[in-house]
């Protein structure tokens, strides 16, 4: 199963012109702990990747019709919903996490929580915690496979969002949710591929690198901050949010009965 390289965190409709208006001579606020982690100007909440979430409709330019074979929204579109309804019917992973969403007073409804939307190609997917919806990006995500990867990582950022009080403008909770969504998928997928020649710690290790990297890459993707940034919220949250393992329990490897022992013993924690 292939996973895309950048599986894009939690965009954010950015809002147009709309900044914090500031009364004249007051003087800011002190800031708590908290807060200073967070990033204050919504513009620099993220890139404009997800152009139909602001009411766009994608237009292709009939130059890029002819050379780059675009054009065929339509029919990318009932593929991606095609594939999705296929990973809800038949995924273990996909199942397990729409249980878990439910159990958690998060239900999903396919027509209203997902949608298959043109996007930059730099992202397949995302989460989009304005409207709690999964984006899947029907022009990158292109099978049941990379859907399925989609899915589950975007309904962990939902699940997240739905258990605890997330805040997606604290980098810090940003970090979080993207190891997670690593942690318990996309990482766990690939460690498998070097369990051959590796000893167990070397694994470990290499599965936290993966985590990290791809931590870094997702919160780089989505908000326009600082490299240096990125890793010190990934560094002060790693420990906490890489041992957390709702909903799934385990972290799932590659060609193993692991997907399925997880679906199946979701009810002894309470999952649907
Ligand atoms: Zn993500």
């Amino acid at each position: 199963m292939v996973y895309s390289a950048r599986c894009s965190g939690v965009p954010e409709a950015k809002p147009v012109n709309e900044k914090p208006l500031k009364a004249k001579g007051e003087s800011p606020p002190l800031k708590s702990e908290h807060e200073k982690n967070e990033i204050s100007d919504p513009v620099d909440w993220g890139y404009d990747l997800y152009p139909e979430r602001r009411g766009e409709k994608y237009k292709p330019s009939w130059t890029k019709m002819i050379f780059h074979g675009e054009g065929r929204e339509n029919l990318d579109k009932l593929r991606c919903e095609e594939n999705v309804y296929n990973c809800v019917k038949n995924s273990p992973l996909v199942k397990l996490m729409l249980g878990a969403l439910k159990s958690s007073g998060c239900a999903v409804d396919l027509r209203r929580h997902i949608a298959c939307e043109v996007c930059d190609p730099s992202v397949s997917g995302g989460y989009d915690p304005l409207l709690n919806q999964v984006v899947v990006c029907q022009n990158v995500a292109r099978n049941k496979g990379v859907v399925q990867g989609v899915l589950t990582h975007e309904m962990i950022h939902m699940f997240d969002y739905c258990r605890n009080t997330l805040d997606f403008k604290n980098v810090d909770h940003l970090a979080c949710t993207e190891i997670r969504a690593a942690n318990l998928t996309h990482c766990s997928f690939l460690s498998a591929w070097h369990q051959g020649d590796a000893s167990p710690f070397r694994i470990q290790q290499q599965h936290q690198e993966c985590v990290k990297t791809k931590a870094l890459q997702s919160i780089l993707t989505v908000r326009s901050v600082t490299e240096e940034v990125a890793r010190a919220a990934v560094d002060r949250v790693f420990s906490r949010c890489y041992a957390d393992l709702e909903p799934i329990g385990r972290r799932i490897r590659r060609n193993s009965p692991d997907m399925h022992k997880a679906y199946l013993e979701a009810p002894l924690y309470g999952y649907d």
